[in-house]
């Protein structure tokens, strides 16, 4: 039997911190993390993320605002209730180095909009290349639509059961937000910041009825 030491456990870096509290500014700026929510991580090796503590503001995230979490489990007190959504993305993919979650009202407008299609379907715009795999303005993309679940352990297990691998780098909690991920924390914010303008247009769109 093994048993984590303190000494298997990662210090988070500066850099590692400095990263989170990057996109937490920028984020902040934008709007996209009101009344402290959202939620963002970072891969620190095969086993360990750093996670963002629960109930701060997000757009001054400091050393004290993050923990250094096992990616197997158990999650420290005084986290995002979410962080088990981060925790499935990454044991899922071994790829995924960062993932970045917000409340965008564009998100949360379409998420209850098309809950039931199971999820928001985009074509025609230059801005769709912006997603890993994406070539093209001419191809279909599914940003998926999960219902909201307060028992994220669950959440996080129907989430994992549909999603594949080369899908979209994100989805959407209906009523809620919207999560994306990369092998960087500069890949998730391109895929969130490309999805957050296709979900922005789209709304715009059902608005003058195109
Ligand atoms: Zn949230």
């Amino acid at each position: 039997m093994t048993s984590l030491r303190v000494t298997d456990t990662p210090i988070a870096t500066a850099s590692a911190v400095e990263a989170l509290a990057a996109f937490g500014r920028f984020a902040a700026a934008r709007g996209w993390v009101p009344a402290t929510a959202g939620n963002f991580s970072l891969r620190l090796d095969d086993a360990h993320a750093l996670v963002t503590r629960s109930g701060i503001d997000k757009g001054n995230v400091g050393a004290d605002d993050v923990a250094v979490v096992p990616l197997a489990g158990p999650i420290p007190a005084g986290l995002s209730a979410e962080t088990p959504l981060h925790l499935a993305r990454y044991r899922a993919d071994a790829a995924v180095g960062a993932i970045v979650h917000v409340h965008t009202v564009a998100a949360t407008v379409l998420s209850r909009a098309d809950e039931a299609r199971g999820a928001v379907r985009f074509a025609g715009f230059e801005m769709q290349k912006a997603l890993r795999g994406v070539t093209t303005h001419a191809a279909t993309v599914e940003l998926p639509v999960f219902g909201n679940d307060q028992d994220t352990a669950a959440l996080a297990a129907r989430i994992e059961a549909r999603l594949s691998a080369g899908a979209v780098p994100g989805y959407l909690l209906a009523g809620h937000g919207v999560y994306a991920w990369g092998a960087t924390m500069s890949d998730a914010r391109r895929h969130l910041e490309g999805l957050e303008f296709l979900l922005a247009c789209t709304l715009e769109e059902r608005r003058i009825g195109r």
